[in-house]
C-alpha cells in the first residue's frame, strides 16, 4: 500500500528549514505482534520509534541510532533502535497500571539517552531529562541543549500505526523568526487522524500549501532485529562459566529469548563446553591470575 512504512524528507530551500515525515505500519504491527503492550506503553513506544527513525534520517552514518529511557515509574524501560538502512525495532517494560499524563507520571523521574553507534567507532551519548508532557517535548529539550539547531516534533501512535513529523533548522542557513514560527504553527495543526492516514502529498498541502516545499524520494522502513547467535554467545561469556553453568545444571540447556523479535536461541551442554573452552584458547587478558 502506498505511503505505509514510508520515511520522507522535505525542504524549505527558501527558509533554511528542512523536515521529515515518518509513518509506520506493518513494521509497528511487528513490534506489537511480540509483546502485548496496554495501550498507555504502546503509544509512548510507538511515538519512540517514530521519532528514532526521524532522528536516524538527520544524521548521516552507518549504524545506528537508539533512544533509550532509563525510570522507576510504570513504565520503567523503553528502548528503540533505527539503523541507516531505515530498520526499526523497539521495546518496552512497565508495571501496572501505567497512568495517562505526562513524562514524568508515566516514566517517572528519570533520563532519556541518545546513543549514537557509527560502524567501527566509538558510540556517542547524549542525556537529557524525562521531562514534560510526551517524548516529543522531551527530544526538543535535547536539541536545545546540545545541538542547538529549532528542532519540533510532532509524534503520534495508536494500535494500528505510528506517525511522525519533524522541523529543524538547517545549520548551514539560520532561517528568520517569522518563518520559523509560520510553519511551526501550521504543523501544530496537524491532527492524529491526518497523520497516520493521509498521504504525505496531501499532509503536506493541507499543512503548506502557500509555502515553497521540496519533497524528495520516499523510503522503506521495515522491522529488523539486529540480534544474533554470536551476540547471544557474547553475552553468555560475559556472564561467566560459573553462572552459565548453573543454569545449564538447572534446567539441562541454555534459551535465551530475544527480547526484541523473541526468537529463541538453545545452548546445550556441548555449545556451552565449546564456547568457554574457545575463551580460554583465546590470549589471557593481564587481569587473569
Ligand atoms: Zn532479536
Amino acid at each position: 500500500m502506498k505511503n505505509s512504512d514510508t520515511f520522507q524528507r522535505f525542504l524549505f530551500e527558501d527558509m533554511g528549514i528542512r523536515g521529515e515525515l515518518v509513518r509506520l505500519d506493518a513494521s509497528w504491527q511487528a513490534v506489537l505482534q511480540r509483546h502485548t503492550y496496554p495501550l498507555n506503553v504502546s503509544r509512548q513506544l510507538g511515538q519512540a520509534l517514530a521519532a528514532v527513525t526521524l532522528l536516524s534520517g538527520t544524521i548521516k552514518f552507518k549504524g545506528a541510532l537508539i533512544i533509550q529511557t532509563q525510570s522507576r515509574g510504570p513504565l520503567h524501560t523503553l528502548v528503540v533502535q533505527a539503523t541507516h538502512r531505515q530498520t526499526i525495532r523497539g521495546l518496552a517494560h512497565w508495571r501496572d497500571p501505567v497512568p495517562e499524563g505526562n513524562l514524568s507520571e508515566v516514566f517517572g523521574e528519570g533520563r532519556l539517552v541518545l546513543t549514537i553507534q557509527k560502524e567501527g567507532e566509538e558510540s556517542y551519548q547524549g542525556v537529557v531529562s524525562l521531562e514534560g508532557q510526551c517524548l516529543a517535548a522531551a527530544l526538543e529539550g535535547y536539541f536545545a541543549h546540545s545541538e542547538q539547531l529549532a528542532t519540533r516534533l510532532w509524534l503520534f501512535a495508536d494500535g494500528q500505526r505510528a506517525a511522525g513529523l519533524f522541523l529543524q533548522a538547517l545549520p548551514t542557513q539560520t532561517p528568520t523568526e517569522e518563518d520559523w514560527m509560520r510553519l511551526v504553527t501550521l504543523a501544530d495543526t496537524v491532527t492524529e487522524h491526518e497523520m497516520l492516514h493521509l498521504p504525505f502529498e496531501d499532509l503536506l498541502y493541507r499543512l503548506y500549501h502557500e509555502e515553497k516545499v521540496r519533497l524528495f524520494e520516499a523510503e522503506p522502513v521495515v522491522f529488523r532485529c539486529s540480534c544474533s547467535r554470536q551476540r547471544i554467545e557474547d553475552t553468555l561469556l560475559a556472564l561467566g562459566k560459573a553462572d552459565v553453568e548453573d543454569i545449564l545444571a538447572e534446567k539441562g540447556c541454555v534459551e535465551v529469548d530475544c527480547d526484541f523479535c523473541n526468537k529463541r536461541y538453545q545452548f546445550d551442554l556441548v555449545d556451552i563446553g565449546v564456547l568457554f573452552s574457545e575463551e580460554i584458547k583465546s590470549p589471557p587478558s593481564s587481569t587473569k591470575h
